[in-house]
């Protein structure tokens, strides 16, 4: 009996643990197992393997029962989910749906998840970029938050061995607050998101709208090739999961690679409870988890654990890991985990008309979306009565427009010749939030989910300075619209709730300080080394620029140390 526990505990042993398969877990799971250690992926949702399990990635619209509407009894069930640009009826099943998994909004908050191995890195818009010293000596400079214990230069090369590892389109802009990057070629811009581009430069120092960098194969490397990946099709169906490999996910590329090794345990269906931690030791020995179908607890062991369930839910996992050292959450010992959650404010549109270059059309698909406008805002000085500052996706299309006012032949002439509208522009605010001791998650006292994890509550709100940063999105965008000789121009305030960005960050952030932050450089937890977090929890601040290829290379920089520390003996 005696032996069989042994033998059980054994089985029970890795080198590592990782927690979540997304798209900043995978990196991690890809890394410790490339450098040979037996590492354990757990995964709370079902097993999606790469092209199998795409149920609808070559079906036809008309194949799909509501022809890709959300029927009413859908929107009324999920309201949340539905709110979500991209939840769909060819790629809901990617979606957490509203009643599935319940959460405290103590203020409105809309909370998008992705529970399935590659988790929302399925989901994703594909938009990626750097961050700069702009960016990274923002709070120190600006006076918020804390001051980020790395710099751009520690991130650089991390970076670039992402960037050749998934594949990023993008053209290098030489513009000094969005670095470079290690970019295959970039979807091109179209004739009036390039009029848009060139009107811009014209008047304008600082401004530059730039076609968008997206981690796409726009023309695949041998790297991409041996990942069994080739280039993308342009089809943009990217949601239902892309046979092609065409873009990053964590299905298509890091796990995939990871198992190849031979030296991943991948465990779907494993809802991570919390993190054991051994007080004679002084160091977390493994994790405790449900199972997600039987219930079952569980207990696995290693030497490094990496926390990466998505910002929120990494926070959550954390606060429920008590311990007589660490009463109120691993780690925890000044009371700030959870607290200066911050997100991205994705609340204003501005679109309008342009009667010129008739003689040009859109044909085809653009992958990346079009354009992107960096932050130009406070960047290298304090310009305005808000804080930071706002980047901004631009595109442009002709709609087709068919009549469909006859019947019979008429109605069929009328389907068949479509006539081209004029040229509408669109684009969407994507602006900084600053983290604050009041936007923050706690975990409820009483009510618990199905296996008996504390709900987590949900406290996050704009504030004042995003209101400023949105009234200066509409301006500066109207007057460049109007330079651009754009017309009927239209600001739309679309009431989204928080989260509905789905860029929610910090809770467990970074900092020199244990009395003020609760990881240090290299992404361990002050209190207790051999636990990392590499995930949005981990961000002081927020930036920006859209943030997993930051997750990303922060997870594969925070893996490396730890395997180098490993070996020294240090963990
Ligand atoms: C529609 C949409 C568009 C987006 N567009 C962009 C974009 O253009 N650019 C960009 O940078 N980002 C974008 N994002 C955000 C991006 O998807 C996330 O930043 C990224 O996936 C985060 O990676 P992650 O590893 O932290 O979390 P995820 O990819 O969400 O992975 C976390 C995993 O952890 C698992 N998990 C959670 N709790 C537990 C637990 N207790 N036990 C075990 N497992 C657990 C989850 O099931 C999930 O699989 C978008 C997201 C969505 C939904
Ligand atoms: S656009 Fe590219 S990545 Fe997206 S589904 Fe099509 S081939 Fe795949």
């Amino acid at each position: 009996m005696a032996n069989l526990a042994i033998d059980s505990i054994k089985e029970r042993t890795f080198d590592a643990i990782v927690i979540g398969s997304g798209a900043s877990g995978s990196w991690a799971a890809k890394e410790f197992t490339e450098k040979g250690l037996k590492t354990l992926l757990l995964e709370r949702g079902r097993n999606v393997e790469h092209v199998k399990d795409y149920p609808t990635t070559n079906l036809y619209p008309y194949e799909f029962e509501h022809r890709l509407e959300m029927p009413y009894e859908d929107k009324q069930k999920n309201p949340i989910a539905n709110r979500c640009y991209n939840y769909r009826e060819d790629s809901k099943h990617f979606f957490v749906k509203d009643d599935e998994h319940p959460y405290i909004q103590v203020k409105d908050f809309d909370w998008i998840r992705g529970y399935q191995v590659g988790g929302k890195s399925l989901l994703w818009a594909r938009q990626v970029q750097r961050w700069s010293d702009f960016d990274f000596e923002g709070p120190a400079r600006d006076g918020f938050s804390v001051d980020w214990p790395i710099r751009y230069k520690d991130i650089a090369p991390w970076y670039s061995y992402v960037e050749r590892f998934v594949g990023v389109s993008g053209n290098n802009d030489g513009i000094p607050e969005l670095p470079d990057g290690e970019h295959l070629p970039a979807f091109p811009l179209n004739a009036v998101e390039d009029h848009f581009s060139k009107s811009v430069a014209k008047h304008y120092k600082n401004r530059h709208v730039i076609s968008a960098r997206c981690a796409h194969l726009s023309k695949p490397n041998p790297i991409h090739i041996e990942q069994g990946r080739v280039q993308c099709q342009n089809r943009v169906l990217c949601q239902r999961g892309c046979p092609f490999g065409g873009y990053y996910s964590a299905n298509a590329v890091t796990i995939p690679w990871a198992q190849k090794t031979g030296n991943l345990t991948l465990r779907p269906h494993s809802v991570v409870h919390s993190i054991l931690y051994d007080e004679t030791k002084g160091k977390a020995t493994g994790v405790k988890v449900i199972d997600a179908n039987t219930k079952e607890e569980m207990e696995f062991f290693a030497k490094v654990i990496f926390v990466n369930a998505s910002a929120l839910n990494t926070n959550l996992i954390l606060l429920n890991s008590i311990s007589n050292r660490f009463p109120q959450g691993l780690g925890n010992d000044n009371g700030l985990m959870g607290k200066y959650v911050a997100f991205h404010n994705y609340t204003a549109t501005i679109g309008a008309e342009y009667d010129g270059l008739l003689q040009y059309r859109t044909d085809g698909r653009n992958p990346a979306g079009g354009g992107y406008i960096p932050r130009f805002r406070n960047v290298y000085r304090q310009e305005t009565d808000f804080l930071r500052g706002w980047a901004a996706g631009f595109g442009a299309g002709r709609a087709e427009i068919r009549d469909t006012s006859g019947v019979g032949s008429a109605l069929k002439e009328g389907m068949l010749n479509a006539k081209l509208g004029t040229w509408r522009v669109h684009s969407h605010m994507m602006a900084e939030t600053i983290p604050k001791e009041e936007n923050f998650v706690s975990l409820d006292a009483d009510q618990k989910d199905a296996w008996g994890i504390p709900l987590l509550r949900i406290s996050i709100d704009y504030d004042e300075n995003d209101r400023k940063m949105r009234q200066d999105y509409y301006e500066q965008m109207t007057e460049m619209y109007e330079k651009a000789g754009f017309t009927n121009i239209q600001t739309r305030d679309d009431n989204r709730r928080p989260g509905n960005d789905i860029h929610e960050m910090g809770g467990v952030r970074m900092g020199h300080d244990p009395k003020t932050s609760l990881l240090n450089k290299w992404h361990q937890l002050h209190a207790c080394q051999n636990v990392f977090v590499t995930d949005g929890a981990c961000m002081t601040s927020t930036s920006t620029q859209n943030p997993t290829l930051t997750y990303m290379a922060f997870t594969a920089r925070a893996a490396n140390y730890a395997i180098d520390e490993m070996k020294k003996g240090n963990l």
